[in-house]
C-alpha cells in the first residue's frame, strides 16, 4: 500500500504515519524526520537543507527531490509505504508520478488531514515545550503555516481529481484520529485496512 499523508504543519500527520505505516507493515518515510537526520549528523545533505528547515521554508525541490528517489528506491518500500511531508509543491507531485511511473506503482490514496489553525498552532507550541525542536518557535511556526497554506493546501484539488483524496478530521486524541483514518480509508474502497 502506497499512502501520502498531508496536512499542517501539526495537523498530526507525522504520529498517525507512524501508527499507520506499523500496522500495515510498510516504512513511515518522513521528509522533515530525514533533514533533521541530516542536520543532526553534519551530512552534505543536512548542510544544504538546515538553513531552510530553521527558517520554515522549504527546501529546494531539486534537493527534496533527489533525496525522496533514493530512499524510495530502498528495499523496504518494495511492498509500500507511508509518505508524511511529501509532495508539498506542484513540482514535487509531478517528480513523485515520474518516480513511481518508473517503478512501476502508484498511489492507493492520499489522506489530508484537517485541523483548525489555532489548534494546530496550539499544538506546535506544545511540542515546542515537550520536544525543543529548533523550527518550533513562534515566528517560524506562523511562517510554516503560511507557507503550508500558500504552496501546498492548493495541492488538495490535484488529489481530488484524480479520486485519491480521502479527508480525515483531525481534530482529537491520537487515538480518536488513528481510528478515524482506518475507517475514512475503508469506506473510501482506496485501501483495505
Ligand atoms: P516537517 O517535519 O514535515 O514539518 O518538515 C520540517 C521541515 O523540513 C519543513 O519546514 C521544510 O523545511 C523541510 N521539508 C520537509 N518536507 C519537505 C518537502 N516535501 N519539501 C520541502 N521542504 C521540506
Amino acid at each position: 500500500m502506497r499512502l501520502i499523508l498531508m496536512g499542517a504543519p501539526g495537523s498530526g500527520k507525522g504520529t498517525q504515519g507512524a501508527l499507520l505505516a506499523q500496522r500495515l507493515g510498510v516504512p513511515a518515510i518522513s521528509t522533515g524526520d530525514i533533514f533533521r537526520a541530516n542536520v543532526a549528523a553534519r551530512t552534505r545533505l543536512g548542510g544544504q537543507a538546515q538553513g531552510y528547515l530553521d527558517g520554515g521554508e522549504y527546501v529546494p525541490d531539486e534537493i527534496t527531490n533527489a533525496m525522496v528517489r533514493g530512499r524510495l528506491a530502498e528495499p523496504d518500500t518494495a511492498g509500500g509505504f507511508v509518505l508524511d511531508g511529501y509532495p508539498r509543491t506542484v513540482s514535487q507531485i509531478a517528480y513523485l508520478d515520474e518516480v513511481l511511473r518508473d517503478a512501476g506503482t502508484a498511489l492507493d490514496a492520499v489522506l489530508w488531514f484537517s485541523v483548525e489553525q489555532d489548534e494546530v498552532v496550539r499544538r506546535l507550541l506544545e511540542r515546542a515545550r515537550v520536544e525543543g525542536r529548533a523550527d518550533d518557535t513562534a515566528e517560524v511556526i506562523r511562517r510554516r503555516q503560511e507557507i503550508f497554506l500558500a504552496q501546498t493546501a492548493p495541492l488538495m484539488g490535484e488529489y481530488r481529481y484524480r479520486g485519491l483524496l480521502v479527508k480525515v478530521d483531525g481534530a482529537g486524541t491520537v487515538g480518536a484520529i488513528a481510528q478515524r483514518v482506518a475507517g475514512a480509508l475503508a469506506r473510501s474502497g482506496r485501501a483495505p485496512v
